[in-house]
């Protein structure tokens, strides 16, 4: 089990997710975040902070958001650590 960032983030990245994670699973991503499955305790912690709903338990997975989970475990690895620092993208 993990946690997945999906599409709602994109073009926002508020980060709220990333000052409550006990681990630092978030990687930063220019327009989004995404979180590290070999990091995540499955605390969901995070699902409550995100102000735009982006965050789900991978059991809890929309279909049409399916194809994040792949997306964040192949992206992680490649990602620096999110500080929780960077500017938010837009406001919805
Ligand atoms: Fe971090 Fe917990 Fe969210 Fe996993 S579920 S990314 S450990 S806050």
């Amino acid at each position: 089990m993990t946690h997945v960032v999906t599409t709602a983030c994109v073009d926002h990245k508020y980060q709220e997710c990333v000052a409550v994670c006990p681990v630092e699973a978030f990687r930063e991503a220019e327009k989004y975040l995404v979180i590290d499955p070999d990091e995540c305790i499955d605390c969901g912690a995070c699902i409550p902070e995100c102000p735009v709903g982006a965050i789900y338990a991978d059991t809890d997975l929309p279909d049409e958001q399916e194809s994040w989970l792949d997306r964040n475990e192949n992206e992680a690895v490649d990602l620096p650590i999110a500080e929780g620092d960077s500017p938010v993208l837009a406001d919805s």
